[in-house]
């Protein structure tokens, strides 16, 4: 099949990786710095099936399987996934009415275990919700979160196992094209050739994308920010981590991260920085997001919207970490899953929006079927059915975007 050059070692590198070996590509990860070095190991590693269009529903029902049979497939010892649920909440009319005809649309979709509850139904199924402050919430058991670094270092162990190539620290610096199509990349531990080139930067694609000779793609990099609020004893450890990945009308959303720690974030504006951040600008906190910033800080603001809704988290003893990261953002909040138009032989799998953890194992069927045809695609077949592409085509018209964004 020829040699594919992956560049860009997180999530979507390493398994894409995995999955053009397993079709018989000679496979090479050049990344820059270390496996899982950008947003793959800063992540709340969420994933979920409740999304708004089909092929993304379709998309995540295949990557929560690959998750779910990982031990199976991928041969390590980790189990990658925790499926506690997601439930979302609401207070609106509008908003309540919008997602029970979401749910409806999912059950058409596959996603058949997907739930709308009234607010007297959540709270009996989540007593830590207040029914008071709610209209109602969609629950499905099967989402849930990740532990990503289980994701990445197995990927790439199983990579190397079976006799692909992973050279760290080796960033790239510049390309060699004959035909208009790539033949090489530089990089800073030597040249490396290929058939095919996979760019999965993500945030850092606005850099990487053009030095590759490809399009500079809309893909903004936004600071995010995670908290961890330690338990006490307002809930038991077994009840904690239990808890869904919560989100609450606001827009703030938490889930345990162990028994004793509850991750929460919040979305913010945030200028984008992709042109020329730093790998240390990725932990950088800023004042105004600090939990070491006294309680007019933002963390302090998320936990107080947390407990209008979950009263016993309001009883948490308190915040005591501050983590960050960038989220690489298309303008519709869909990846970038095609082949680049400028060069036949690239593909690109960037601007995940927040949602890389989740898409992993779907962009790296995406990219092995791209590879596979030489082109860009129109469908790609996931659990025996077509999952369109159009949604992350490049070029394609911005109005039609996901509309669940958190
Ligand atoms: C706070 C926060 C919360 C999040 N929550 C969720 C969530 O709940 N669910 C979810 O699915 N996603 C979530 N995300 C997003 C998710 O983490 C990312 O979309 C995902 O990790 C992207 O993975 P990736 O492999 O595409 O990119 P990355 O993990 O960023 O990897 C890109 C790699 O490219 C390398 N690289 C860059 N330039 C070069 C170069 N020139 N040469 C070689 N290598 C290079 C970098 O070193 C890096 O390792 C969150 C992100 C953050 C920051």
């Amino acid at each position: 099949m020829g040699r594919a050059v992956v560049i860009g070692g997180g999530i979507t590198g390493t398994l894409t990786a995995c999955e053009l070996l397993a079709d018989g590509w000679d496979v090479v990860v050049v990344e820059g710095q270390h496996v899982g070095a950008g947003s793959s190991s800063r992540t709340a590693a969420g994933i979920r099936q409740q999304f708004s269009t089909r092929e993304t529903v379709l998309g995540m029902r295949y990557s929560v399987g690959v998750y779910r049979d990982w031990a199976e497939t991928m041969g390590g010892g980790g189990e990658p996934i925790q499926q506690n649920g997601y439930l979302f909440l609401y207070d609106t009319e509008g908003q309540w009415e919008a997602a029970q005809a979401r749910v409806a649309d999912q059950h058409a979709w596959g996603l058949t275990e997907v739930e709308a509850l009234n607010a007297a139904e959540v709270a009996d199924r989540f007593p830590f919700v207040d029914a008071d402050t709610i209209l109602g919430g969609t629950h499905c058991p099967t989402d849930g979160f990740l532990r990503p670094e289980v994701v990445y270092n197995e990927a790439a162990t199983a990579l190397r196992m079976r006799g692909g190539e992973l050279r760290q620290n080796a960033i790239v610096t510049g390309a060699e094209h004959a035909g208009g199509c790539l033949v090489a990349v530089q990089t800073s531990k030597g040249r490396v050739e290929g058939d095919v080139f996979v760019d999965a930067t993500n945030a850092w694609t606005r850099r990487v994308g053009p030095l590759l000779g490809g399009l500079d793609l809309p893909v903004a990099a936004y600071k995010r920010y995670l908290w961890f609020l330690e338990r006490g004893d307002a809930m038991s450890p077994a009840e904690l981590m239990a808890m869904p990945l919560t989100i609450a009308p606001s827009g703030t959303y938490c889930r345990p991260e162990n028994s004793g720690s509850l991750m929460v974030g919040w979305k913010h504006s945030a200028p984008d920085v992709s042109a020329d951040f730093t790998y240390e600008d990725q932990d950088a906190v800023e004042a105004a997001h600090s939990h070491k910033s006294g309680i007019d800080a933002r963390p302090f603001e998320a936990w107080m919207a947390l407990a209008e809704v979950l009263p016993p988290v309001g009883e948490f003893a308190g915040i005591v970490a501050t983590t960050a990261g960038f989220y690489g953002t298309t303008p519709d909040h869909n990846p970038f899953l095609d082949v680049d138009p400028q060069v036949p032989n690239l593909i690109r799998l960037v601007g995940f929006s927040g949602h890389g953890a989740m898409f992993g194992p779907f962009a790296a069927r995406v990219a092995a079927c791209l590879a596979q045809a030489g082109r860009s695609i129109d469908s790609v077949e996931v659990l025996g059915e077509d999952a369109e592409l159009a949604s992350f085509r490049i070029g394609r018209p911005f109005s039609h975007g996901e509309s669940m964004v958190i």
